[in-house]
Formats: structure tokens, C-alpha cells, sequence
């Protein structure tokens, strides 16, 4: 800890990340493996089609899809994935993109699905049909969105539906598929964090979908800019052809088989919408390594470990006055969060300018802070340390009883 890091370099405060996988704070760790494999990429030249083509067939090795393609994040890959789905392989389509005015570009979506991600289609070029109500969300009704609302919705101009896996209930990404596919229609889904399990590796293939995007540097723990697209082998050419760099010698391009058929388009292709998406040798080879380590990773342990670190931060927050705390379950692919409700009668300061004086610290302290109308903020135990778990704890306790001992730190306190 003392000697002067890249960060201290720059004059840039560290984070110890109390909120879990959170790209905006770095993420996760990259695994100490992926770090070696990237160093030992960035010393020999590659071509780049070459590795993509390898990545191809490791993860459909273990997606069970058709092909793959490692993209920058799974944002990434919504993108690429939504410009196949656009633009196929006709080479004035992948050359005017985003421009969509003269081709088919809509994708469906259900409302409750729409996130701030979706920007991702949009940029391909796509403009996204919503269907659905909002009702379940609301409580004004019991349903969200019904399979004829698909079919309804699915016409001369769609390229897409679009899915974003979470528990929803009904219909199910299976049903979605069927309605999509009896209009020839692809399945695209957003299951950026939806590892853990290794299994869903395999399982939105099997329930059908298309193309299935997810994140590289969330569980599976390799470069934050990497994510994964698993698919049909049809769309996967057109992403490979969007994406490579093609300034490239008509004469002698040659790119491997396993991604597309040159023969089958006119000479090679522009430098497509995804260009801007560059993935570099070494972040290709760090995914692969941390995507293999994560397989093979011992999830029940690591899940135990994770339910016991929630346990003791839940223990010691729990005896700080003014604070109650409990564990809350995760989804299979997260640990156990930390619910921490303060009292704000007996705390020196409120909830918002406790979780803004952890944000002040040096190094700083993020917590969760999607609940703080509600006097709550939480702890997730998946990006911390014991020895750093032990500094959040101690850290809380003293911004929130610490008014006795305020050296005028700057740290505000209520009135
Ligand atoms: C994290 C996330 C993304 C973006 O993933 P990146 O790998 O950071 O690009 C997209 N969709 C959902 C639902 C996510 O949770």
C-alpha cells in the first residue's frame, strides 16, 4: 500500500467498491491469469481474424451456439449483433450504416425490457417498436407484455426482437423465440450479467435465441472492454465483416473460412459501423484465459465465501448505533447484499451526506446507492477484500458517529 501506484501517479483517488461490478467504478478485478495471457499476447503480431476465428470456435465450444466473436463489452456486442441483424451480408447496407432510410431496420421490444443499454441497438441504426404496457412494474395490472403482442408487432420492417433476460415470467424467452421464428425473425438478447451460472452460458442458445450477448468483464472477470456474442454463424459473418479492420490488399485477402466466405461477397468489404468498436489482440486473448478460469471455477465456493463475508459486514454494521442491517439473496449470478437502513434521529448525519462523505474519502468508498429516498444504502461483498470489507465498516462507523471528532475534513453534517 505504500508504494506510489499508477493511480497516485496520476492524482487520482482509488475506490474500494462496496457496490459490487459497477463498470462506472472499473468493474471487477481482472483475473491475475488474464493480466499474464495479455502480457504474453502483446509481444508477438497476430492477425486479428486469425484469433477471431479461434475465439469463434471457443465459444461456441462452450455457448453451444453456432459461432462466436469477442466484441468490446456486451454493449458492444448489441450493437454488432444489431447491425447483422440489419444488414446481413449486403455490402451497401454494412457501408451505409447507421443510415437504415431505404432497408427494413426495426427491432421489437417490450417496454419492460428497455434500458439505457438499448442505446446500443439504436446505434447500429435500428429505431426499437415498443410493445407492452408497464403495468406489472406500476401495479396497475398484472401483465407486462403477451406473445400476440409480438406476432402483432412483427412485420415487413422488423429485423429483430430484443430481449433483455431477466425474471419476467411470461412469455419465456422460448415463446419469444417460436412467435419470432415462425416470422423468420432473430432473437437478440441482452444477458450481459445473467453468469453465473456457467450453465446460462449454454441455455439461451438452447431456448433459441439468435444471438446472445454477454459482458467479459462483469462474473466471467476478464479485460473491462471485452464482451461476448454467441450466435448463428450467418449473423456472426456479417459482425465479423462489420468489425475487422478491412484495409486490406484486395489482392490478397485472405481472411480464415471459419468467419466468413470471402468468395461470397464482392471484393472486401469497407471498414464497417463496428470499426469503432476495436478489440486489440491482447484484451481477445485476456477474455478467452478468464473465460476458461471461470468455468472451470468453483462457484459454490466461491458463492460461500461471498454469503460469509455479507454475514460478517452485516454482523459488525449491525452493531454501529443508528444502523440496521440485513443479508438480502442475490440472484445466482451475485452475492448476497448487505441492506443497511439508517436511523436518521440517532445519526449525526443523513443517509445522503453519509453515502456522499464515504464518495469524499481518500481512498473512496462507494456503496450501493440506488435506495437512498428510503434512509437505506448497501454493502456488496463481491469486489472487496476482507482487509477492505474491515475498512468499510470502519469508515461508516466514523462518518456517521464522527461529529464529536470533526478536524474539519470537509465532511458535511447535519444541522
Ligand atoms: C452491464 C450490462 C450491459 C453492458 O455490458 P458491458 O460489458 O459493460 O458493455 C448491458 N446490458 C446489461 C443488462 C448489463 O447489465
Amino acid at each position: 500500500m505504500c508504494d506510489e501506484t499508477v493511480y497516485d501517479e496520476l492524482g487520482v483517488p482509488t475506490v474500494v467498491n462496496a457496490a459490487g461490478t459497477k463498470t462506472r467504478i472499473g468493474g471487477s478485478r481482472i483475473r491475475a491469469e488474464a493480466m499474464e495471457a495479455m502480457a504474453e499476447a502483446a509481444e508477438s503480431f497476430v492477425r486479428l481474424s486469425d484469433l477471431q476465428a479461434a475465439a469463434s470456435d471457443r465459444i461456441a465450444a462452450v455457448t453451444g451456439a453456432e459461432a462466436g466473436y469477442v466484441t468490446n463489452g456486451a454493449s458492444g456486442a448489441l450493437l454488432l449483433g444489431t447491425a447483422a441483424c440489419i444488414a446481413g451480408t449486403d455490402p451497401g447496407t454494412m457501408a451505409r450504416l447507421p443510415d437504415t432510410e431505404d432497408v427494413p431496420s426495426e427491432v421489437v421490444m417490450p417496454r419492460t425490457h428497455r434500458t439505457g443499454y438499448d442505446h446500443a441497438i439504436r446505434s447500429a441504426g435500428a429505431s426499437i417498436v415498443d410493445i407492452g404496457t408497464n403495468d406489472r412494474h406500476l401495479g396497475t395490472g398484472a401483465r407486462d407484455v403477451e406473445p400476440w403482442e409480438y406476432a402483432d408487432a412483427i412485420g415487413d420492417e422488423t429485423v429483430a426482437v430484443a430481449h433483455v433476460y431477466k425474471d419476467y415470467g411470461s412469455p419465456t424467452l422460448s415463446e419469444v423465440c417460436s412467435i419470432a421464428h415462425d416470422h423468420d425473425v432473430p432473437v437478440i438478447v441482452d444477458a450481459a450479467a445473467e453468469i453465473p451460472p456457467v450453465s446460462n452460458l449454454e441455455w439461451f442458445t438452447e431456448q433459441g435465441a439468435d444471438l446472445v450477448a454477454f459482458s467479459g468483464g462483469k462474473a466471467i472477470r476478464g479485460p473491462q472492454t471485452t464482451g461476448i456474442l454467441a450466435g448463428r454463424q450467418d449473423l456472426l459473418e456479417s459482425v465479423a465483416m462489420q468489425h475487422l479492420d478491412m484495409h486490406a490488399a484486395p489482392e490478397v485477402w485472405d481472411p480464415p473460412a471459419r468467419l466468413f466466405d470471402a468468395d461470397a461477397v464482392e471484393g472486401v468489404p469497407e471498414q464497417g459501423i463496428g470499426r469503432s468498436l476495436k478489440v486489440g489482440k491482447e484484451e481477445l486473448v485476456g477474455l478467452l484465459r478468464a473465460l476458461d478460469l471461470f468455468i472451470e471455477e468453483d462457484h459454490e465456493a466461491k458463492r460461500a465465501r461471498w454469503r460469509e463475508q455479507a454475514d460478517r459486514i452485516s454482523a459488525s454494521l449491525g452493531e454501529v448505533e443508528a444502523l440496521a442491517t440485513r443479508t438480502a439473496e442475490g440472484a445466482k449470478s451475485v452475492a448476497p447484499t448487505v441492506v443497511v437502513d439508517v436511523d436518521e434521529d440517532s445519526a449525526d448525519v443523513s443517509t445522503v451526506e453519509l453515502v456522499s462523505a464515504l464518495r469524499q474519502s481518500e481512498p473512496r468508498v462507494f456503496v450501493g446507492a440506488d435506495q437512498l429516498p428510503d434512509q437505506r444504502f448497501t454493502v456488496n461483498p463481491m469486489c472487496l477484500t476482507d482487509e477492505e470489507a474491515d475498512y468499510v465498516v470502519a469508515q461508516i462507523a466514523e462518518q456517521l458517529h464522527g461529529a464529536g471528532t470533526d478536524t474539519g475534513d470537509g465532511v458535511p453534517r447535519r444541522a
